[in-house]
């Protein structure tokens, strides 16, 4: 017989690591969670020297939720004998490598994780869903998916993908020896400039020249402050979630450079590094920076391509010649392709992104005690928290209580005395006067 789950997670990475590590002590219920990999691992293709993680460490897989965890940050700390040093290093913020190291550490822990399992499809039954993966098939009651995002490739660069023209995705695996190259990195957020960053470093060879384009105004920050970290609370999702769907993308749209600008330190390290090139060690400039650029067509042209981009500042086109393009272009979410067979029985917007409920499952025409989870699929739902790890630990619970049928787990927090829907009395007074 197959092996019957009562939860089974799709995806291994960070946010299904924190529903797992928060079932493994419950006891009560079986639960696997499945993963491609051979073996756990967290963006490596960008694991670039120094990078840092834009998330405080106290944010990790449990500690919001269960304090008390053997799997959270703190724990790691202590397991590898570095708790004070840790503290006396004061860091800001935390290097993604060490944080991709704990994430590992709890990986090797969990007593539900199932690497070299990859789930090709998802079928419906009358007592569960079966998974077919590469290691059998599986049943289970309830799932949890998350299986990531992906890539996201512009239109002109598809037919141009090859060696030296990848996303940033792949930059570790693939980049390649960059000596005496026209290198050009598209795209102006996180992965831009850490891209930008390291070709200036020279790790990857000394570039002939470097153009760095985005459609951005300019090099925009990330937005840590304190009031628009709210929009990385619970309080602020719940409100958020409320809100008609209509309403919602033009939010999202708003609040970009909340989740998506660029760190203050990278900016800071990015600038200082220019300064010192140009007046400390006499370099001639190797970097152009061209904001406003909408990059539209992308030719071959002998060993290396033609970029042409629209300028929204002055309304010209100009062209750029490139050995190496590196695509810092994003991520898309998807339903993904082993959800195929339910894919016509879930809600979908018209865009065909899930529409989840506040507890993150998605309806479907299927019975009520068999739900589907959904993690890293909701911005629309539930904002611009849900594809980051701030909210990680709090979403896991969420789920989990969900799955448990009771608040097993705090998911509450003090709100700020800060407003985000009009009072409900005040609304109905102006109405009726209208
Ligand atoms: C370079 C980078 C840095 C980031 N840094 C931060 C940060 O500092 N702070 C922050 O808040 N957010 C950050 N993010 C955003 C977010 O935290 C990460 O993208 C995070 O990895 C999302 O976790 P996830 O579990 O949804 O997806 P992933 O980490 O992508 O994991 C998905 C997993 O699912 C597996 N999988 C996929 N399909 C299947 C299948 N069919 N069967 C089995 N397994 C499958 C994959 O192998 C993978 O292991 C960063 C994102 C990137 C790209």
């Amino acid at each position: 017989m197959n092996p019957h789950f009562d939860v089974a997670g799709i995806g291994a990475g960070p946010f299904n690591l924190s529903v797992a590590a928060l079932l493994a002590p419950l006891g009560q219920l079986r639960s696997a969670f499945f993963d491609k990999r051979s073996s756990f691992d967290w963006h490596p293709g960008m694991m670039l020297p120094g990078a840092k993680l834009q998330t405080s460490f106290l944010k990790d897989l449990v500690t919001a939720a269960d304090p008390t965890s053997a799997y959270s940050f703190l724990a790691y700390l202590v397991a590898q004998g570095r708790f004070y040093r840790f503290i006396n290093a004061e860091f800001s913020h935390v290097e993604r490598r060490e944080f991709a190291d704990y994430l590992h550490w709890v990986a090797r822990k969990l007593p539900n994780l199932r690497l070299n399992h990859a789930v090709h499809e998802v079928q419906p039954g009358q007592h569960g869903f079966t998974l077919h993966t590469s290691q059998g098939e599986m049943q289970a009651s309830q799932l949890v998916v998350a299986t990531g995002t992906t890539p996201r490739v512009p239109d002109w660069a598809k037919p141009h993908l090859q060696a030296r023209c990848l996303h940033t995705h792949h930059y570790l695996a693939k980049v390649p020896d960059v000596r005496g190259l026209r290198v050009a990195v598209i795209g102006g957020g996180q992965s831009g400039a850490e891209i930008v960053l390291d070709l200036l470093s020279g790790l990857r060879g000394e570039v002939a020249s470097l153009t760095w384009l985005s459609r951005r105004q300019t090099l925009e920050a990330l937005d840590e402050t304190p009031f628009c970290n709210e929009f990385f609370t619970p309080h602020y999702v719940d409100a958020f979630h409320r809100l008609p769907m209509a309403r919602k993308p033009a939010i999202v749209e708003r609040q970009k450079l909340a989740s998506d600008g660029i760190s203050p330190e990278t900016l800071k390290a990015l600038y200082q590094t220019l300064y010192t090139g140009n007046f400390l060690d006499g370099e001639a400039p190797r970097l152009r920076i061209l904001p406003q650029r909408d990059v539209q067509r992308m030719d071959s042209h002998g060993n290396g391509w033609t970029l042409q981009a629209h300028n929204g500042f002055d309304g010209r086109h100009e062209r750029i010649d490139a050995d190496v393009v590196i695509l810092a272009t994003g991520y898309l979410t998807s339903v993904p392709e082993c959800l195929a067979p339910l894919r016509d029985r879930l809600d979908l917007d018209s865009e065909g992104r899930f529409i989840l409920r506040r507890d993150f499952s998605v309806g479907w025409d299927g019975p009520d005690n068999q739900r589907i989870f959904v993690q890293n699929g909701g911005r629309y739902s539930h904002g611009i928290a849900d594809p980051q790890l701030s909210l990680a630990a709090w979403r896991g619970a969420t789920i989990v209580n969900a799955i448990l049928g009771n608040a097993h787990y705090a998911t509450g927090d003090t709100p700020l005395p800060i407003e985000w829907a009009t009072r409900h009395e005040e609304s109905t007074v102006l109405e009726k006067a209208a």
